[in-house]
C-alpha cells in the first residue's frame, strides 16, 4: 500500500474529546474515527489490526473444537422475556413492522440456545461448542475510553453444551488455556492474569481475563506469588489468594478483556433444552459461554504499549510489517522488491519532509520501519530501525527479506 493512496490520514491535532491514550492515538494515527459516543467507525489501518486480532481467536477457537457460526444483531423480543432479561438496562429496544418488539442483542444466549435445541436432541450430539465474531450493542451508561467501553463493539462469544457438570467442568479449563494462548499471541500475555470474579448463583467463580494497566477501569487485587487476582466485587468474600492462600494481594488497575462463565443450566431450563441419555431418560443441558472482545482488547494494546510518539504494536497484530520511507525519490524499487517477495509493506511515498515522515511513522507504529535515502546508500544499504528501539542499522539489500522474515517468525 503507498501511503499516498490510503484512506485516512495521520493528523497534528488530537480530537479534543479522545478521553484515553487509545482513543487519542488511534484517532491522531487514523486507525479509527468516532461516530457518535461509544460507536466507532473503523478505517483500513484498524481495521487490519482488528482482522488480525479476530484471526487469532478464530485460530485458537478452532483447535479447541469450536465451529463458527453468525448470529443476528437483532432478535424478539419475547426470547428476552422467556429469560427474564428483557428489563436489562443495557438493552437496545426497537420497533420492527407491525409494531413488533425487537432487541438488539448485548449477549447471544437468548439465541444460541433454542438455536442449538433444534439440532441437539440426544447424548450423542453432545458436547458441542459454538462461536460467533460479531457486533454486539450495549446501552452502557458511561461510554468511554475509545474502544475500551463501547456503546456498539466487536465481541467473540463461543458457547458450549454438555451432558453433565463434570463434562463442562472439563472444556472450561480448555477455553481457559486457549484463552491464555490468545493473549500470548497477541502480545498481551505478560500483562494478562486470571481473575477470580463472582460465579452467579450456579457456580463458586467465574474467572475473567484482566490485562494490568493503569489507564484500566477495573480494580482488582493481584497475588504476587500466582499472578492471579481476585475481582474487588468479591473481595469481601474472597479476601486470599484461591490459589496458595496469600493474604498479602495488592490493589492494581485492569481492564477486562475476556470472560469465561460455567452457565450451568441457567439458560437451558429456562428455554427446556433436554436431551436423552444412553437409557433414554430426560436430561437438561449444561452449558458454559466464553466471551472475548477484539476490540477492547485492541484498544488495551495501545494503552500498554506506546511511547510519548506513538503506538507500538506487537508483531502479530500490527496492520503492516513494514514501514518504508522513501527519501530523495527513492523507493518504488525496493517497495516493488518487498511486494514480490510477499512481505507485507506500507510505503510512505509522499513528497513531504523526511522529519514529518518519520513522525507519522512513530504515530502509526509499525514493527520495523525502513528507510532507503541517498545517505542510506551511501552507507551501503538501508536504514533498518524497530519501533521498540532508538538505535537504527545499515543494512545490505540482498540480506533485507531474510532479516524481516527472521524478525516475523
Ligand atoms: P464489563 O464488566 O467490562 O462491563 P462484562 O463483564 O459485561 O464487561 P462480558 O459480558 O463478559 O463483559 O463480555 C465479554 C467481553 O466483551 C469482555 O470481557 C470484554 O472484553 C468485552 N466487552 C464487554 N463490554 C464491552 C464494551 N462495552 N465495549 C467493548 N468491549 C466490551
Ligand atoms: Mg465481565
Amino acid at each position: 500500500m503507498k501511503y499516498s493512496q490510503l484512506f485516512g490520514k495521520t493528523s497534528k491535532t488530537v480530537a479534543s474529546d479522545a478521553d484515553s491514550i487509545n482513543a487519542k492515538l488511534l484517532t491522531q494515527a487514523a486507525f479509527i474515527q468516532k461516530q457518535i459516543s461509544g460507536v466507532y467507525n473503523y478505517l483500513p489501518l484498524g481495521l487490519r489490526v482488528l482482522t488480525k486480532i479476530q484471526n487469532i481467536i478464530r485460530e485458537e477457537m478452532n483447535k479447541i473444537d469450536g465451529q463458527e457460526i453468525l448470529m443476528p444483531a437483532m432478535t424478539q423480543e419475547e426470547s428476552w422475556i422467556t429469560t427474564g432479561r428483557n428489563t436489562m438496562e443495557v438493552l437496545f429496544h426497537l420497533k420492527g413492522q407491525g409494531d413488533t418488539n425487537l432487541v438488539l442483542n448485548p449477549t447471544h444466549e437468548e439465541v444460541v440456545t433454542p438455536l442449538v435445541q433444534k439440532y441437539v436432541f440426544s447424548y450423542r450430539d453432545l458436547p458441542l461448542a459454538v462461536y460467533q465474531i460479531q457486533t454486539k450493542f450495549r446501552n452502557e451508561a458511561r461510554a468511554k475510553s475509545g474502544l475500551l467501553r463501547g456503546r456498539e463493539f466487536n465481541m467473540k462469544d463461543l458457547y458450549s453444551f454438555h451432558i453433565d457438570e463434570t463434562d463442562l467442568n472439563r472444556y472450561y479449563e480448555i477455553v481457559k488455556q486457549a484463552y491464555f494462548k490468545i493473549y500470548e499471541r497477541i502480545g498481551i500475555g505478560q500483562e494478562t492474569v486470571l481473575t477470580f470474579a463472582s460465579g452467579g448463583n450456579f457456580s463458586q467463580f467465574s474467572h475473567e481475563f484482566q490485562t494490568l494497566n493503569e489507564g484500566g477501569e477495573d480494580t482488582i487485587y493481584l497475588c504476587p506469588i500466582c499472578r492471579v487476582a481476585v475481582n474487588k466485587e468479591i473481595i469481601d468474600t474472597q479476601k486470599t489468594c484461591p490459589e496458595c492462600g496469600s493474604d498479602k494481594l495488592e490493589a492494581v488497575k485492569a481492564t477486562e478483556v475476556g470472560n469465561i462463565f460455567k452457565l450451568r443450566t441457567k439458560f437451558s431450563e429456562a428455554f427446556k433444552f433436554y436431551y436423552s441419555d444412553s437409557q433414554g431418560q430426560k436430561k437438561i443441558v449444561e452449558m458454559g459461554c466464553y466471551g472475548m472482545g477484539p476490540s477492547r482488547v485492541m484498544g488495551t494494546v495501545v494503552e500498554l504499549r506506546h511511547d510519548d510518539v506513538g503506538i507500538i504494536w506487537p508483531k502479530n497484530i500490527a496492520p503492516y510489517q513494514i514501514h518504508l520511507i522513501g527519501l530523495d525519490g527513492l523507493g518504488e524499487d525496493l517497495y516493488q522488491e518487498l511486494l514480490s517477495k510477499n512481505v507485507d509493506v506500507i510505503f510512505d511515498d509522499r513528497e513531504i519532509s523526511a522529519g514529518a515522515k518519520f513522525a507519522d511513522a512513530d504515530l502509526i507504529g509499525i514493527p520495523i520501519r525502513l528507510v532507503i535515502s541517498q545517505r542510506s546508500q551511501e552507507k551501503g544499504g538501508i536504514e533498518f530501525k524497530l519501533r521498540s528501539e532508538k538505535e537504527s542499522e545499515i543494512i545490505e539489500a540482498k540480506d533485507l527479506v531474510s532479516k524481516i522474515i527472521k524478525f516475523y517468525n
